[in-house]
C-alpha cells in the first residue's frame, strides 16, 4: 500500500492498513514527518521521493485537493500500468477531471470522517469505523480497481456508498461544506462583540454545544479554502439556500410570531435523525 500526505488522513489510513499486517509505503515532503511515520508506526518505509511507491499494488493520495493531480502526474514515471491510485479528497467532480486523464486506473473517493486536527501528529487509530466510505465511479473507471479499493475502505469498517462525482459533490456541500462555513461565520460573529468583558465572559462560558457548533470552522484552514474553490458553486447555492432561511428565523423571531417558530424547530428536531441515524 502506498500513501502520499502522511497527515490526519494519510496517516490514520496508515495506522489501519499497517494493523492489518499490510507493508505501508509513505511519502511525505518532509524527512521530519517520514521519521515520525515510522516512529509513530504509521508506515513500514518512507521518504520524500515518490519512487518508494514504484512497487505499491495501490496508492492512496492524501494530501489537500490542489495537490492531487500534480502528484498523480509526478507518480505516473515511476508506475507499472496496473497500479491502482485513489484519492480521499473532499470534492469529487474537478479531480477526477483533472487526474483521470493522466492515469486511467484510477478510482476517486472520499472517507466522511475528520477531527479538527491535521498533520501526523493527528494521525489516530479507528478514524474510519462506522463512518461512510463514498466512491464516486466514471464511465472510464476500471471494475476491479474499483472493488479493490471498496474492498479496502470495507476492511477499515466503513459503509460503502457509490454515486456519481456531481452527485457526491451536490450531497457534501448540504451537510459538510455548508456546515463548515456556517460555523466559521458562528466563530466570527461571536469575535464581532465589541464589549472585551462580554467577548471574555462568552469564552469562559462556551461549553459542550458551542464545542459540537463550532468544531468544523475552527479546522484546518487549507483545506476550507480548497473546499470553497473546488465546490463553489454547489457551496454558494447552500449558502443562499441557508442565508435565505436564516432570514425567515429572523423575521420569525422580529414578528413574535411564537407559535410558527414552534413549529418550525419541532420540524428540526423530529428530522435531525434522519441525518445522523438514517
Ligand atoms: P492534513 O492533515 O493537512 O494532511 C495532508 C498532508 O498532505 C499534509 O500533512 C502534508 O504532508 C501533505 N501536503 C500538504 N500540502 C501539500 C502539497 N502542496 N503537496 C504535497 N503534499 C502536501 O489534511 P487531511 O485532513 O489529512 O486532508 C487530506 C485530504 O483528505 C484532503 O484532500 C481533504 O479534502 C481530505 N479529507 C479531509 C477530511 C478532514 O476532515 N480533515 C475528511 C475527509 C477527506 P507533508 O507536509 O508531510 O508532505
Amino acid at each position: 500500500m502506498g500513501i502520499v500526505g502522511l497527515g490526519l488522513i494519510g496517516g490514520s489510513l496508515g495506522l489501519e492498513l499497517r494493523s492489518q499486517r499490510l507493508r505501508v509505503l509513505g511519502v511525505s515532503r518532509q524527512e521530519e514527518v517520514c521519521e515520525i511515520a515510522l516512529r509513530r508506526g504509521i508506515v513500514d518505509a518512507a521518504s520524500v521521493n515518490l519512487a518508494l511507491l514504484r512497487d505499491a499494488d495501490v496508492i492512496f493520495v492524501c494530501t489537500p485537493l490542489h495537490a492531487i493531480a500534480p502528484i498523480v502526474e509526478k507518480l505516473t514515471p515511476h508506475l507499472a500500468p496496473e497500479t491502482i491510485i485513489t484519492d480521499v479528497g473532499s470534492v469529487k467532480a474537478p479531480v477526477l477531471r483533472e487526474v483521470m486523464p493522466l492515469w486511467p486506473n484510477f478510482v476517486a473517493g472520499h472517507p466522511m470522517t475528520g477531527t479538527a486536527q491535521q498533520g501526523v501528529h493527528a494521525a489516530q487509530f479507528g478514524l474510519f469505523v462506522n463512518t461512510p466510505y463514498v466512491i464516486t465511479p466514471v464511465a472510464e473507471t476500471p471494475t476491479a480497481a474499483m472493488e479493490a479499493v471498496e474492498e479496502i475502505a470495507r476492511s477499515l469498517g466503513c459503509q460503502l456508498y457509490r454515486c456519481s462525482p456531481e452527485t457526491h459533490d451536490r450531497a457534501v456541500a448540504w451537510i459538510s461544506h455548508l456546515p463548515l462555513f456556517v460555523s466559521a461565520a458562528l466563530l466570527d460573529t461571536c469575535l464581532g462583540e465589541t464589549d472585551a468583558a462580554v467577548l471574555q465572559l462568552a469564552q469562559k462560558f462556551a461549553s459542550s454545544g458551542f464545542r459540537d457548533t463550532s468544531r468544523v470552522g475552527g479546522g484546518n484552514p487549507v483545506l476550507g479554502e480548497a473546499i470553497a474553490q473546488y465546490n463553489r458553486e454547489e457551496l454558494l447555492r447552500s449558502l443562499y439556500a441557508y442565508r435565505h432561511n436564516l432570514d425567515q428565523f429572523i423575521d420569525t423571531i422580529e414578528k413574535q410570531d411564537w407559535e410558527h417558530l414552534k413549529h418550525r424547530l419541532q420540524v428540526t428536531e423530529a428530522e435531525r435523525s434522519k441525518f445522523l441515524d438514517p
